[in-house]
Formats: C-alpha cells, sequence, structure tokens
C-alpha cells in the first residue's frame, strides 16, 4: 500500500526537477520562489504580467 503511493508521487515527477520551468517563457523558476510558492508555475516576471492582466481584466 505505501509503495503504491510513493509510485504514484514518483510517477507524478515530484523530485523537484522537470516542472520548475516557467509555463509562459519557459525560463527556470528561481529555487527561492519554489520554496515561497511550492506550485508556482510561472516566473516572477511572468506571474506579475499574469496578474496584472487578470486584474486589468476584471477593472472593465
Ligand atoms: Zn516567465
Amino acid at each position: 500500500m505505501i509503495e503504491s503511493a510513493i509510485a504514484a508521487i514518483r510517477s507524478r515527477g515530484s523530485d523537484g526537477r522537470g516542472r520548475s520551468q516557467c509555463t509562459d517563457c519557459g525560463a527556470d523558476i528561481p529555487a527561492e520562489r519554489l520554496s515561497l510558492v511550492p506550485n508556482a508555475i510561472r516566473c516572477t516576471v511572468c506571474q506579475e504580467a499574469f496578474e496584472f492582466r487578470a486584474v486589468a481584466k476584471c477593472a472593465h
């Protein structure tokens, strides 16, 4: 039972590599940012741009 859970976690690629790149520009997301926001999918620049767009959309 425990082994199958570990296998499921491993198959998700939770070894800290492979999913630490920005989904927008493909740049590596700094480890420092990932430690603050473990599920971050964007680098700081793209996240700010994304939030700015989201805010701009809400304003209208
Ligand atoms: Zn980016």
